[in-house]
């Protein structure tokens, strides 16, 4: 999935295939790791076709299948890793626990070298990412999104034709439609995004057709 000058690729990663992705610059070779939940030969895989250096590992929120791996994939590539908000620490300090209740092995517990909030920028492929907070799927959850570009991940905020489930600890089903209605939506209809599970999809399509937001 190509956006102007970045590109994409995402690696189906854990029994709950949730959409770990891959962003780098053709001209550097440099790139980010997102959501890391599992799967690390795979992930490895994938890094080494693009032939890219991973430069950070960035987190949307804290769920198994998006940072079950990070600490050791962290290992693996000597990368820092970036998010989510502090919100999301219990979950962060209790992954091991939740790798066993899934039955899903080697999965270990991990916190980032920085903890990220509203209105933080992250670099992605050279390009600034502003940070938002999303509360509401967890306390935690970011999207990271480059407005020139037109481009955002949004993690499990939102999907194509759905949102994200409230029924975890820390879930809160307004808060979540407020994060969505007062801080995606704005983003603007052509903002393309990657979530983290399924399909991608625009802001435009959602604010039409997701039957959550109507
Ligand atoms: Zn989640
Ligand atoms: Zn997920």
């Amino acid at each position: 999935m190509p956006v102007t000058s970045i590109r994409a690729a995402i690696v189906p990663v854990t029994p709950f295939q949730q959409n770990c992705t891959l962003l780098w610059s053709d001209s550097t070779k440099r790139g980010v790791v997102v959501d890391p939940g599992g799967d690390v030969p795979r992930i490895l895989d994938a890094v080494e076709q693009t032939g890219i250096a991973v430069e950070r590992i960035l987190l949307t929120h804290g769920h198994i299948d998006h940072a079950g791996a990070a600490a050791e994939l962290k290992d693996r590539l000597g990368a820092p890793i970036e998010g989510p908000h502090e919100a999301d620490r219990f979950l962060l300090e209790h992954l091991a626990d939740a790798g066993r209740s899934y039955g899903i092995g080697g999965v270990r517990d991990v916190l980032p070298d920085r903890w990220l909030a509203e209105g933080d920028e992250v670099e992605i492929a050279g390009e600034p990412f502003a940070v938002l907070h999303c509360p509401g799927h967890s306390p935690g959850s970011v999207v990271f999104v480059n407005r020139e570009q037109r481009f955002a991940l949004v993690g499990d905020v939102l999907f194509r034709g759905s949102v994200g489930r409230t029924d975890l600890p820390g879930g809160d089903p307004a808060a979540l439609i407020r994060s969505i209605k007062t801080k995606l939506l704005p983003l603007g209809d052509d903002v393309a995004f990657v979530c983290g599970h399924g399909p991608t999809s625009t802001i435009g399509q959602e604010r039409a057709t997701n039957p959550f937001l109507l």
